[in-house]
């Protein structure tokens, strides 16, 4: 019972017990000690295969020995100048070449810090006010897009934060995701869009796809409004494909956000995007942004090491993360079907999601009418079973490379299992 001792002690120190929303579940979560490959192993000395994989970060596993290598080697010559570093070059012509619609790009620490960045930039570079986000879309935690956002947000049942200022809220637009049209009715009425922000594949609420033309479409409608489109990649970059879900799709957006898979489990994100755009970050431009430890050597050697990893087994990695999601996302699909459980599995590349209703799920209005109690049976069951996934029906089943068919086996009797119970 570590695990619930710790839990104890941590509430008297940490605010509700954790350092991030969604890691809390019922009764208490447990306390990792250490990881290694799929797995994740807790103080209690339980083996869970891990499928929540820093929420999409960790794609080529736990410990990646390309990586940690690479790291080890940058500890024994620093871990913070604050001046540049040749690596950040590296890295940067590693993202471009990877993304060809970001001719410059910015490194950040986290995903939040490169949307407000990226946000931040469209109003300064239109000189303009408004932003639209779509429905359900989770960008980060900070005020001007935990509006109707996905993600814990979702999960906690907060539309719009406590502590964020209505100035800054009413600035933000909400459309629904799939619904091009609302977003070009949006557009026609308000003059004063600064950007429009989306994650090409919504992943913070439960997983639900772009439906045919919706990406093209809306690259379409804010093009011809002369209106800056950013695709937020925070999970999808690298992910989908080496070059994210852009590349996936064949769009081109002005403005990009990357984080999680950019660093394999290291603290990077970047922005970057047309060049005429980027160049307005100060000192060149006058659109601040700064940070002590952007671009820091550990990070950036970590990236670089993700990055040529990723470049150079592309055509194992991706079609076998692809293959393996797709068997576990069919073979749930019929236990659930000979259950007779009314549901709905999304998937596509190496992630997936159930959702226990009998619509399909296309958006944050049905993709909060599932039940999410059931969910949460589910979700226990599982890791009873040994099996971690996200504790929350608006987040997404990860797989990564370090998955073996062995782990898929154990993961299909688990989901056996955990949908059995979920029918009582
Ligand atoms: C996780 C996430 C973010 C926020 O990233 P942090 O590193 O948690 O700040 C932004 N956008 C998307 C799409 C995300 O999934």
């Amino acid at each position: 019972m570590n695990s619930k001792k710790l839990f104890t002690e941590a509430k008297k120190v940490i605010p509700a017990g954790v350092n991030s929303p969604v890691r809390y579940f019922e009764p208490y979560p447990f306390f990792v000690k250490k990881s290694q490959g799929s797995s994740i192993w807790d103080e209690d000395g339980n083996q869970y295969i891990d499928f929540c994989n820093g929420y999409g970060a960790l794609l080529l596993g736990h410990r990646r020995k390309e990586i940690i290598s690479a790291v080890s080697n940058q500890l024994k010559r620093g871990t913070l100048f604050c001046t540049p570093t040749e690596l950040e070059i590296k890295l940067s012509k590693l993202i471009i070449g990877n993304f060809p619609s970001i001719e410059k790009v910015r490194l950040v620490n986290t995903g939040s810090e490169a949307t407000m960045t990226a946000i931040r930039l469209a109003r300064g570079y239109t000189k303009k006010k408004k932003i639209i986000k779509f429905e359900g879309c989770y960008h980060g935690a900070h005020d001007s897009v935990l509006v109707k956002a996905g993600s814990g947000s979702a999960h906690h049942g907060i539309s719009v934060s406590e502590g964020g200022l209505p100035e800054v809220s009413k600035n933000t637009l909400v459309v629904q995701y799939n619904n091009s049209q609302e977003l070009e009715r949006v557009l026609k009425k308000n003059k004063d869009v600064a950007g429009v922000i989306v994650e090409p594949i919504l992943a913070n609420m439960g997983l639900i796809l772009p439906e045919k033309d919706f990406l093209s479409d809306i690259r379409k409608i804010t093009k011809n409004h002369n209106v800056p489109l950013i695709f937020d990649e925070v999970v999808t970059g690298f992910r989908v494909s080496p070059g994210g879900a852009q590349q996936h799709f064949g769009i081109k957006p002005d403005i990009t956000t990357l984080g999680k898979a950019l660093g394999n489990g290291f603290v990077i994100a970047a922005v970057g995007g047309r060049k005429e755009i980027m160049n307005q970050l100060t000192p060149g431009g006058k659109v601040y942004q700064a940070s002590t430890f952007a671009g820091n050597p550990i990070s950036v050697s970590a990236s670089i090491a993700s990055i040529t990893t990723m470049n150079k087994l592309k055509n194992k990695i991706y079609p076998k993360l692809a293959q393996y999601c797709a068997l576990l996302s069919r073979a749930i699909d019929d236990i659930a079907s000979d259950l007779k459980i009314p549901h709905q599995i999304n998937f596509t590349s190496s992630m997936f999601q159930i959702f226990f209703t009998n619509k399909p799920v296309t958006d944050y209005r049905t993709s909060k009418k599932a039940d999410a109690k059931k969910f949460q049976k589910m979700f226990r069951s599982l890791l009873k079973s040994g099996i971690f996934i996200a504790p929350s029906q608006f987040e997404t089943v990860f797989l990564s490379d370090a998955h073996t068919k062995a782990d898929l086996n154990k993961t299909l009797n688990a989901y056996h299992t955990a949908l059995k119970s979920v029918k009582n």
